[in-house]
C-alpha cells in the first residue's frame, strides 16, 4: 500500500523528542501568560466566547471600565460589548497577513500608560490567530446559509428559521405568516433569453423583495425561480397586503431585452401559522396556497385561511 503522506519514517532523533517531551511538560504544568491566553481561546470558535475570554484575561493585568469590538462579516455587523464608559481610550485596527479582523476599544477612566499599551498589545498579538479562525468561522456558517447568486438565505437558512419561527409563534402565542412567492413562467425567460438574463432577473427579484420588508422580516430563495418571506408578528390579512405589495415591486422590474424591455410577474401563496404545526405542514399549507394562485391565473396572491 502507497504511503499517503510525505513524512518518512526515518529513524527518531533523541536529542529533539527529549527537547520535545520538556516543552509538552513546560506548556502542560505551568505555562507562560501567552500560552496560556492562546490555549483558552483555542478552545473555542464562539467570537463572543473568545472575546469574553480577551477582555477577563487582559483586565486581570491591565485594568479597564470597557471594551468594545466591533466587525463586519458576511454583511452582517458583529458588535461585542462589555463594562461601561471611561473617557480615555486606545483602539486597535485587528490585522493578521494584511486581513483586517474587527476593531477593538478600550475606556477607562484612568489614561492608560505607555507600559499599559504595550501590554495591551503583546496580549493582542497572542490572541489576534484564534479571533481570525472564529471570524473565519462565522463567515463560513454564513456562507452556508446564503444563496450565492443573489446574497439573501437559501432554503437551509429558511428551514432553521421556520423552525425556530414556529417555536416561537407556539411559545409566545402571536401571529407569524409565510408568503412563497414563484414567479411565473420563468422557463419562457430562460428558454428565450438565455440563462444569464435569468439569472440577473432572480437578483432583482431579490433586490425588491428586500427593498419590500420590514426590518423583522426576512427572505430566502429557496428554489430555482422561488422565494419565501417570513413574517414575525403579522397574521394572513396583513401578510396577503403584503404579498400583493411584494407582487406588484416585481411587477416594476424592468430589464433590458433587446427591443421592448422584459417584466416578470410572480404568484403569491399565504399561510399563518397554526398552533403545534410542524413547519413541513406550514410550509405544505403555503405550497398549497401558490398553487392556487398558479391555477387561479397566476399574478395574483391566494391565503391558505387559517379558519375554512
Ligand atoms: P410557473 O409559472 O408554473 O411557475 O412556470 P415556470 O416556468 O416558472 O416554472 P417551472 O418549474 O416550469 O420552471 C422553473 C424554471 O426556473 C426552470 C429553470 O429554467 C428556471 N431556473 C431555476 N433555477 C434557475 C437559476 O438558478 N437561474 C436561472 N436563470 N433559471 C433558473
Ligand atoms: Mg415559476
Ligand atoms: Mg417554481
Amino acid at each position: 500500500m502507497k504511503n499517503l503522506t510525505s513524512i518518512q519514517p526515518s529513524t527518531t532523533k533523541p536529542a529533539r523528542l527529549a527537547a520535545l517531551k520538556q516543552s509538552f511538560q513546560d506548556w502542560s504544568s505551568g505555562p507562560d501568560l501567552l500560552t496560556r491566553v492562546t490555549k483558552r481561546l483555542s478552545t473555542t470558535l464562539s467570537l463572543e466566547s473568545q472575546l469574553s475570554m480577551v477582555a477577563e484575561e487582559i483586565s486581570a493585568t491591565i485594568p479597564f471600565d470597557s471594551m468594545q469590538y466591533r466587525h463586519r462579516i458576511a454583511r452582517q455587523d458583529f458588535v461585542f460589548s462589555t463594562g461601561m464608559g471611561g473617557p480615555h481610550r486606545c483602539e486597535y485596527r485587528l490585522t493578521l497577513e494584511g486581513t483586517h479582523y474587527g476593531c477593538l476599544t478600550f475606556h477607562r477612566r484612568q489614561k492608560f500608560s505607555d507600559e499599559e499599551l504595550a501590554g495591551i498589545e503583546m496580549m493582542l498579538s497572542a490572541a489576534i490567530c484564534p479571533l481570525r479562525n472564529a471570524c473565519q468561522f462565522i463567515a463560513i456558517e454564513q456562507a452556508a446559509l446564503t444563496d450565492s447568486l443573489t446574497g439573501i438565505g437559501n432554503k437551509r437558512a429558511l428551514d432553521e428559521e421556520l423552525k425556530r419561527a414556529a417555536a416561537l409563534a407556539d411559545r409566545l402565542g402571536a401571529p407569524c405568516s409565510l408568503i412563497l412567492c414563484d414567479l411565473d413562467h420563468f422557463k419562457l425567460i430562460n428558454d428565450n433569453h438565455g440563462h444569464v438574463v435569468g439569472d440577473h432577473i432572480l437578483a432583482k427579484t431579490a433586490e425588491k423583495l428586500e427593498q419590500a420588508i420590514r426590518n423583522s422580516d426576512t427572505v430566502y430563495r429557496f428554489g430555482g425561480e422561488e422565494f419565501a418571506i417570513l413574517l414575525p408578528h403579522t397574521g394572513e390579512n396583513e401578510a396577503r397586503d403584503v404579498a400583493e405589495r411584494i407582487r406588484m415591486a416585481l411587477e416594476a422590474i424592468r430589464v433590458d431585452g433587446g427591443e421592448t424591455p422584459l417584466t416578470v410577474t410572480a404568484s403569491c401563496g399565504v399561510a399563518m401559522h397554526l398552533v403545534d404545526e410542524q413547519p413541513e405542514q406550514w410550509m405544505a399549507r403555503a405550497d398549497e396556497a401558490l398553487y392556487r394562485a398558479k391555477a387561479g391565473g397566476r399574478n395574483c396572491t391566494r391565503v391558505f385561511a387559517s379558519i375554512s
